[in-house]
């Protein structure tokens, strides 16, 4: 039997979410979902959701949840979702959050676990830098930080409160990393 997998990943930027997730995605046959990729995508294609969020993206600033919300809406009920997914980069505020637990609910869906990537501030900073993205500049980067510290790490609380929180330690081998997220997983 095909055991389904809803996976959340928590953690700053640099933390090694996306490629943590993209890793677990491809052992599971399930999608990996990444807002900000998608908005990426969306700058590169120029379309309207690209050309809004743009200016939020080169400051570092979270773009608006009702750019966001409905998109994820959207996706989680495309076919290729169905048997689980690996949400990356959403929930990234506790309104989103609180979104998400309503859709999943109306969709009878339930997220296994919200896993929590722990990086020290040094290591984040020197992994940011060397990754060359465009929105991987110093400035955007400070700014990306705090953002995360005053938007985003509350969620982390919102599901310690419900329980489904796992916090893994992101500052080693990256195959440890992946090691760790599948016993946090399994627990
Ligand atoms: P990421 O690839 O997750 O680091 O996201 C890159 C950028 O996309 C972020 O700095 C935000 O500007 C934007 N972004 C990604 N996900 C979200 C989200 N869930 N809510 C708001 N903005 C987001």
């Amino acid at each position: 039997m095909v055991q389904s997998i809803r996976l959340i990943f928590l953690g700053p930027p640099g933390a090694g979410k996306g490629t943590q997730a993209q890793i677990l995605a491809e052992s599971h046959g399930i999608p990996h979902i990444s807002t900000g990729e998608i908005l990426r995508a969306a700058i590169a294609n120029e379309t309207e959701l690209g050309q809004q969020a743009q200016g939020f993206v080169d400051r570092g600033e979270l773009v608006p949840d009702s750019l966001i919300l409905d998109l994820i809406r959207e996706r989680l009920q495309q076919p290729d979702a169905q048997q689980g997914w690996i949400l990356d980069g959403f929930p990234r505020n506790v309104s989103q959050a609180a979104f998400l637990n309503t859709l999943l609910a109306e969709l009878s869906q339930q997220c296994n676990v919200a896993l929590n990537l722990e990086v020290p501030d040094s290591t984040l900073i020197e992994r940011l830098l060397s990754r060359g993205r465009k929105d991987d500049n110093q400035e955007t980067i400070r700014r990306r930080l705090e953002v995360y510290r005053e938007q985003t790490a509350p969620v982390i609380d919102f599901y310690q409160k419900q329980g489904s929180l796992q916090s893994v330690n992101g500052d080693r081998l990256p195959e440890e990393v992946t090691a760790a997220l599948k016993d946090a997983i399994a627990s």
